[in-house]
């Protein structure tokens, strides 16, 4: 059985995971608006993804014989500066993701819940895949700097992913 603590802090990070997903919609729509369908894509299979890591979470809370409650998601920004900056923001956004779950990493820790630590330990790789992908894109996004012609170069190997 869940503790309610653990079960309160893992119901907040599915809203979390959810915001995530719905910060990357957002990401999407921006690039469809730029004509920039690689990226938009890109940012369209991480929404999918958080999608699957709020699910994950929410079976987890089950299979333990917790209740999900679920919560207000937050609205996410609907325009942003550039393509570099949205970059920023992902990266940015990852590690604050990474410290979110080792906050429930350590909580699970202190209360000796071994079943959620082994189960947290899947997020903590995961976060490491997230923060390489956002550092490698940013820094390419970075290289074609105001280069339209490269921008659009970058955006067409993007149109493959997920496929
Ligand atoms: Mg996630």
């Amino acid at each position: 059985m869940i503790s309610q603590t653990m079960q309160d802090a893992i119901n907040a990070q599915i809203k979390n995971e959810f915001y995530s997903a719905y910060l990357y919609l957002s990401m999407s729509a921006y690039f469809e608006s730029l004509n920039m369908p690689g990226s938009a894509k890109w940012m369209r299979t991480q929404f999918g993804e958080e999608q699957t890591h709020a699910l994950k979470m929410f079976d987890f809370i089950n299979d333990r014989g917790g209740r999900v409650m679920l919560q207000a998601i937050d609205l996410p920004p609907s325009t942003f500066a550039s393509p570099v900056a949205v970059w920023e923001m992902v990266l940015e956004h990852e590690r604050k993701v990474t410290g979110l779950i080792y906050q429930l990493y350590a909580q699970a820790v202190k209360e000796n819940d071994y079943a959620a630590q082994t189960f947290l330990a899947w997020f903590i790789n995961e976060q490491v895949e997230e923060e390489k992908n956002a550092s490698l894109m940013l820094e390419r996004f970075k290289q074609a700097g105001g280069n339209a012609g490269t921008l659009l170069l970058f955006d067409g190997h993007f149109t493959k992913r997920g496929e």
